[in-house]
């Protein structure tokens, strides 16, 4: 059996507690909202944790969620452009639906563009979104988010279901990772 491969060093960017405190914040800001019967749809698989934390700080704050997916993945380099795929669609009907797409990091913004083009086709009464981390510097679309936890510098991060190569998802913090060599 071959090894793992080793680990990288991480350094902690955002702490599980000040997750912890921001993710409190936005469901309070969410729940000032008054949403008709909302659909929370979050984007797999990287939101897998920031949504279940962030549907139960609904709860804490007296909303009752709906919660479905999407599994988008998105090909090509920025330069390229770049085109987002469908791996697995929601399967609620969202005609008329006041829905909230929940992801974890707003990069070029590619993702959400797509995500909040799609639930508007299929007839949403609101689209809003909220993301965990916005990575201002690197917008190329025309997109922002109506919640955001934290400005995040341009690096690459991982934990709290975010990943590299699949892996570190686990982390309860959030942290920068270097590039090899
Ligand atoms: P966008 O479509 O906005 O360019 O990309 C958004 C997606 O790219 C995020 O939802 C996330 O899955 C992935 N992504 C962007 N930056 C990072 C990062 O620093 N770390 C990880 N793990 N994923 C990232
Ligand atoms: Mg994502
Ligand atoms: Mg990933």
């Amino acid at each position: 059996m071959a090894e793992p491969p080793a680990l990288h060093p991480i350094a902690t960017l955002y702490s599980a507690k000040a997750i912890a405190a921001r993710v409190d914040a936005l469901a309070a800001g969410i729940a000032d909202r008054k949403l008709h019967a909302p659909l929370v749809v979050a984007v797999l698989k990287g939101s897998f944790i920031f949504v279940a934390d962030l549907i139960r700080a609904l709860h804490a704050h007296g909303l009752t969620p709906e919660i479905d997916f999407i599994f988008l993945a998105s090909y090509g380099s920025d330069t390229e452009g770049g085109a987002v795929e469908i791996l697995r669609d929601v399967e609620s009907d969202i005609a008329g639906r006041d829905v909230m797409i929940v992801d974890d990091i707003l990069d070029s913004g590619r993702t959400l563009l797509f995500a909040k083009e799609r639930l508007r086709a299929k007839g949403a009464r609101t689209v809003l979104s909220c993301v965990l981390l916005d990575k201002k510097a690197r917008r190329t679309e025309m997109v922002t988010a109506d919640f955001t936890g934290f400005e995040c510098p341009d690096r690459f991060v991982v934990g709290y279901g975010m990943d590299l190569g699949n892996r570190y998802r686990e982390l309860p913090f959030i942290g920068t990772i270097e590039p090899a060599g």
